[in-house]
């Protein structure tokens, strides 16, 4: 578990380092074993076959589930995102008919994993959305998108969401060291893991 979402993580940070809002997502299957990957790409000029970049769609979620063949049954498979989803990847979850969504930090500016829709199919095939447990993964992945609304695309209205719902991160992605840290790390292009370290220290 631990090592999926550094792996989720890595796809984030990868996201950040290219200068787009960094989310990862990661589809497993019941064994546990990785089916396809995703990172938000909005800002990204970079083609990668079979997923969207440049586009206010390219998302983390949307991206991995596109990867998935239409043939392949994924209602016990697991959605791993960095963020709760939007609107759009709560729909791309239900089209995909992926089992389970986790996702580690809450998005309270976008997240939809309360939506609620009533219609057949989501009657059938609505995903099971839950936040992860282990709170070090909610602050990492809540700290990630803070610094970069701050720090890189400033965006008040997702900072102004998080101070209601959770201030004592927002106190922390504005805290100077925190921010030099990663636009440090960035800059130098550090792996997931040293920046994991340095956030959680
Ligand atoms: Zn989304």
């Amino acid at each position: 578990m631990q090592r999926s979402w550094d792996d989720t993580f890595a796809l984030a940070w990868a996201s950040y380092i290219g200068g787009t809002t960094p989310v990862g997502a990661m589809l497993l299957d019941r064994d546990g074993t990785r089916v396809a990957t995703g990172a938000n790409r909005r800002y990204s000029s970079e083609p990668v076959a079979g997923q969207l970049s440049g586009s206010r769609l390219a998302h983390a979620e949307l991206n991995a589930l596109a990867g998935v063949d239409p043939l392949t049954d994924v209602r016990d498979h697991t959605l791993y995102s960095t963020l709760e989803p939007c609107s759009l990847c709560v729909g791309a979850s239900i089209q995909a008919g992926v089992g389970t969504v986790v996702y580690a930090a809450p998005d309270p500016y976008g997240g939809a994993a309360s939506m609620r829709l009533d219609n057949r199919q989501v009657q059938l095939r609505r995903p099971d959305l839950l936040a992860e447990a282990d709170l070090r993964w909610r602050d990492l992945g809540a700290l990630l998108v803070l610094v970069f609304s701050i720090e890189v695309r400033r965006a008040d209205g997702i900072v102004d969401a998080y101070r209601d719902r959770l201030p004592d991160l927002v106190t922390r992605a504005e805290d100077d060291r925190i921010r030099a840290t990663v636009r440090d790390a960035a800059a130098a292009n550090a792996p997931w893991n040293e920046v994991r370290k340095a956030l959680t220290a």
